[in-house]
C-alpha cells in the first residue's frame, strides 16, 4: 500500500497513484497543481509547464480538497501534512515551500528525522517545539 498522506485540516487523501497532489500559488499569483514524490527525501516535482516558478521562489501550498493553506506553525516557509505509514503510525511531515530547497522533516512523538541536503536550514525552528 505505502504511506498515506492526509490534509491536517480535512483528513482528505492527498496521495493519488504515486504522487502527492497539492494546489499551489506562486508569488505572482499564478495557481497550479504540483505533484510531489511520496518518498521522503525525493524531490521530483511534476507540474504543468504553464505554471512557471524559479529556484528560490516562495510557493504557497494548499489542500486541493478543502483549500486550507498547508503551513507549519513552526516556520512559514514549511508546509505541513500528515503521513500514516503501513503500521498506522501517524507522523507530521514538514517540507520547504521554497522551490529548489531540498528539506523534509518527519516528526513522530517529538522526534525529528531530517531528509534532504538543505535540512539544516530550518532544523532549529522545527526542534523549537510547539506543534
Ligand atoms: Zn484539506
Amino acid at each position: 500500500m505505502g504511506n498515506s498522506y492526509l490534509c491536517p485540516q480535512c483528513s482528505g487523501h492527498l496521495k493519488v497513484g504515486e504522487s502527492v497532489v497539492f494546489s499551489t500559488r506562486s508569488k505572482k499569483g499564478e495557481t497550479g497543481l504540483i505533484l510531489l514524490s511520496p518518498k521522503l527525501g525525493h524531490y521530483e516535482v511534476i507540474n504543468h509547464p504553464s505554471f512557471d516558478f524559479k529556484e528560490g521562489d516562495y510557493v504557497e501550498f494548499f489542500c486541493p480538497l478543502c483549500h486550507v493553506q498547508l503551513t507549519s506553525e513552526k516556520n512559514e516557509n514549511l508546509a505541513k501534512v500528515l503521513m500514516i505509514d503501513d503500521d498506522l503510525q501517524e507522523s507530521e511531515i514538514l517540507f520547504s515551500k521554497i522551490a529548489g530547497e531540498k528539506c523534509t522533516y518527519k516528526i513522530v512523538d517529538g522526534n525529528v528525522e531530517e531528509y534532504g541536503k538543505d535540512s539544516s536550514r530550518y532544523l532549529e525552528s522545527v526542534l523549537k517545539g510547539g506543534s
